[in-house]
Formats: structure tokens, C-alpha cells, sequence
């Protein structure tokens, strides 16, 4: 892959990014048993214990919905979790050459589609908007191969707080915003680079049309319902207060079954799932908009293909953090299971992966890139840090091998379809998507 080296993407020294804490969300496993120093009592806590109070036991989806999203006290609505001072680091906070692949990645389905005259690029929790910023970036430089397109960037973000800073990020606010709370877009404005761009809280507010969507951590936000095999059956794991000491929630099992035991397929074999019917109903859209419409949706996350069992956990201050604890305060987080997300795309669309991210990076040419940016840049610390970067990357103890791409595309995109270019028919279409196989410009 060499158009990286030819066209320069991006200001060739490297862009500063944070110090890389050695603790990201996709490496550690916890129910939530570890040892608490303390138990203060946040306002968040204080809404549980009433809320529980009133109408009973809460299923861990009703609690992680109240804590990370409640329009009031949730904990993505009014903070900046992310980076070195936050509670977690993600990889476009990382490197930049993450977010380049992944512009590169679009272009490519864009090129393989036809070109058309118009997309809309859309993200899903697009966190500090530095993703998206290195992926316009992208197509900023590569502006001769896009020139005929309009593009408009669509954000779909519930975080008041992280939609400020996304909006700073990429607009420099350079043309005022116009702000609209009670609109279902709330926000708009244009980008540094003159490409009009909108806030959404749900992605079926996007206007539909032929879209490029993007979801990295998003999917592993989403609340899930957790169950235990009993000798009764399936009993789905609820919230409680510990009678035992005050105000402190607690893990129970419900006695009788529960409407959320409809997501568990039947032949399942594991003792403890998790099941996040968020996901699929976020899959559903995205598959019937792509069936529609055309263009094709990444997600990047850290997961499992319907094999793990409890995932669910919290991260404070780049530190594993008990789930029951001090609620509002911390990330929750479960992995997604992307045998889940393939079933709920079937049928409407085709879907590729789960695979790992090392495998996606070297496939887009990380390589190269890296070798572009280190040798541009004589600063060591610099170079120190696009090699720290690459090595969290790609690393299979890091994050190369617990985070996974998968991707939806249109059925005529992996049968060659009218707009196929060039397609080696001895070769099955799918190893001609980029990232799935090796980047190959058409
Ligand atoms: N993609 C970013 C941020 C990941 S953190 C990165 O990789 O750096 C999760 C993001 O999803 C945050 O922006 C958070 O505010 C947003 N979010 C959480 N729940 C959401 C929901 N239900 N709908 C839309 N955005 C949500």
C-alpha cells in the first residue's frame, strides 16, 4: 500500500497525542467483587437507592442505562473521560495513524462502490471527535481523488460535555454553531475544512441516504441484561440494595424469569451470558439503511464471538474499578459479542469479521505509515511516541489482538455488484475489501 507514501496524507511530522496510560478498557475482566476502599454516596447513588426503593430491583441494563446516560447525573453526559487525566484511553487518543487506516478504509469502499457523488460520514460516540478529525484530515489531503463528492459528517452523541469539545476539535468554531437543544439535530455547524457537519442523540434521526458509518468503543457502552443458568433455568442477574450495610447496592438473582430471556439463543451451552438488545437494535438500522442506501459500516471494538461469559466491568482513573461502587463516577463497560451483532445483520446485509486489529492495521499498510512519519520526524521523543503508539496498537498482548473490526456491507458488494472495478474474478469479492485483506487501490 503506497499511496500513503505518495500523497503525503496528513502534515507529515507527527501530531502530538497523549502520554499512553498502560491501562485501556478492552484488558481486564471483573463482576465487580474487588475490594472497595470506600463507598461514598454520589448523587447518582442516592437516585438508585430511591429509584430501587419505589419499584423494586433493577436489571444491570437499567443500570448501566442510569449511569452512564441519565440526561441529569449520567457519567458520559457532563465529564471528559478519556486520555491521560480521564478514566480511559482509546487508540485514535493514542496515534493518529489509527484514525488515517480508517479515512483510507472509506476511501477505498467509496472507490470500490462507484464514487459516488455524495456520502455522509457517520460515527457513533465519536468520544473528543479526534477520530473523526484524523479521518477529514484524510480526506482533506486526498482531496483530488474526492474532489466531485459531497461529504457531510453526521455525529451521533449523547455526551452534552463531549459534543462541546467535538465541536471545538473540528470546527475551530471558525462559523458559529447553531444550537438547538430541543431539535433531534441539536447542533450544527461547518468543519475546519468546510464540510458541513450535525449532532444527533439517536442515529434514526440521520437523515438516510448512501452513508459511511463508524462505530469505535460505542457498541461495548451499550446497557446489557445478564443472566445465570440455574437448576430452575435462565435467572436474570438484578440490582439491590445490601440489607447488610446501608447504602450499598448489591448482585441478586431474579426468582422467576424475565422478558430479556428472549435474546439468549436457545442451543446456548455457557453457564453466564450477556445479552445487549441495544446492539441489535442499533444493528437492525444500520443493516436496513445500508440495504437501502448503499455504503457500509465499521465497528471497531474489543469482544468476543459469543463466547465470554462476564464481561461486565468499570474503569476509574485508569484503574479497574468495582461496578457497584460510587456509580456516576466510573465507565462501565461489557465486551461486545459480535456473534450477536452478525445475527442481528443477517439476511439484510453481508458481514465481515470479527477480525483482529493487528490483522486490520497491517492489512491498511500501518507499516508504511509509520515508516512515512518516523522518517519525517527528528524529535526522539516524537519518535518514542509513534513508537509507544504502534506497539499499544498492534501488540497482540495489547489491544492487537482484544480489539476486533467487523464491517457491514451491501449483499452486491461481496457478489460484485454493477459498480465492481477491476475485481480479479478468480478471486472471492470479500478479499477485496480493504482492512479484510490487504489494501489493493483500484
Ligand atoms: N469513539 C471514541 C469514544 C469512545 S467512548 C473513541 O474511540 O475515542 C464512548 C462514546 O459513546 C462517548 O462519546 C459517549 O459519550 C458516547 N455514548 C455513550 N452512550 C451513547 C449512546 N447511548 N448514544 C450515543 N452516544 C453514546
Amino acid at each position: 500500500m503506497t499511496v500513503l507514501v505518495r500523497s503525503g496524507v496528513g502534515p507529515l511530522c507527527a501530531l502530538a497525542r497523549a502520554a499512553i496510560p498502560s491501562i485501556w478498557r478492552g484488558n481486564y475482566f471483573s463482576s465487580g467483587n474487588e475490594a472497595a476502599e470506600n463507598n461514598p454516596v454520589t448523587p447518582m447513588l442516592r437516585h438508585l437507592i430511591y429509584k430501587i426503593k419505589s419499584t423494586g430491583p433493577i436489571t444491570v441494563a437499567e443500570y448501566m442505562k442510569e449511569v452512564l446516560t441519565n440526561p441529569a447525573k449520567g457519567y458520559y453526559v457532563y465529564r471528559d473521560m478519556l486520555g491521560e487525566q480521564g478514566d480511559f484511553i482509546t487508540s485514535p487518543e493514542i496515534s493518529q495513524i489509527f484514525g488515517e487506516l480508517l479515512g483510507i478504509w472509506f476511501i477505498s469502499e467509496w472507490m470500490a462502490t462507484g464514487k459516488s457523488t455524495a456520502f455522509q460520514l457517520v460515527e457513533l460516540g465519536p468520544g473528543r471527535g479526534t477520530l473523526v478529525g484524523d479521518i477529514l484530515r484524510v480526506f482533506t489531503q486526498l482531496g483530488s481523488v474526492l474532489k466531485n463528492c459531497d461529504i457531510s459528517v453526521h455525529l451521533v452523541e449523547v455526551s452534552q460535555k463531549l459534543s462541546e469539545i467535538q465541536a471545538l476539535t473540528l470546527t475551530e468554531e471558525k462559523v458559529p454553531l447553531e444550537r438547538n437543544a430541543g431539535s433531534p439535530v441539536y447542533m450544527k455547524g461547518v468543519t475546519k475544512s468546510g464540510i458541513p457537519i450535525s449532532w444527533y442523540r439517536h442515529l434514526h434521526d440521520v437523515p438516510k441516504g448512501y452513508s459511511f458509518y463508524l462505530a469505535h468503543e460505542f457498541f461495548d457502552v451499550l446497557p446489557v441484561h445478564k443472566f445465570q443458568k440455574t437448576l430452575q433455568g435462565w435467572r436474570e442477574v438484578f440490582i439491590d440494595i445490601d440489607p447488610q450495610v446501608s447504602d450499598k447496592l448489591r448482585f441478586v438473582l431474579a426468582p422467576s424469569a424475565t422478558p430479556a430471556e428472549a435474546f439468549i439463543q436457545h442451543d446456548e451451552t455457557r453457564d453466564h451470558v450477556e445479552v445487549c438488545p441495544d446492539a441489535g437494535v442499533i444493528i437492525e438500522e444500520l443493516s436496513q439503511r445500508i440495504a437501502l442506501t448503499g455504503g457500509a459500516a465499521l465497528v471497531a471494538d474489543y469482544g468476543h464471538d459469543g463466547t465470554k461469559t462476564d464481561t461486565f466491568r468499570g474503569f476509574c482513573g485508569h484503574k479497574l474499578h468495582d461496578v457497584l461502587i460510587a456509580p456516576g463516577t466510573a465507565d462501565l463497560t461489557a465486551d461486545v459479542d459480535f456473534s450477536y451483532l452478525r445475527r442481528m445483520a443477517q439476511g439484510k446485509v453481508a458481514s465481515l469479521g470479527p477480525i483482529k486489529q493487528h490483522t486490520f492495521l497491517k492489512n491498511m499498510g500501518i507499516d508504511v505509515r509509520l515508516k512515512v512519519l518516523l522518517d519525517k520526524s527528528n524529535e526522539p521523543s516524537v519518535r518514542q511516541q509513534l513508537l509507544q503508539g504502534y506497539d499499544m496498537l498492534m501488540n497482540p498482548k495489547k489491544m492487537g489482538e482484544r480489539f476486533n473490526f467487523f464491517a457491514l456491507l451491501p449483499h452486491e458488494r461481496l457478489q460484485g455488484g454493477r459498480h465492481q472495478r477491476n475485481a480479479r474474478q478468480s478471486k472471492p469479492f470479500a478479499s477485496l475489501v480493504a482492512g479484510f485483506s490487504e489494501l489493493a487501490w483500484q
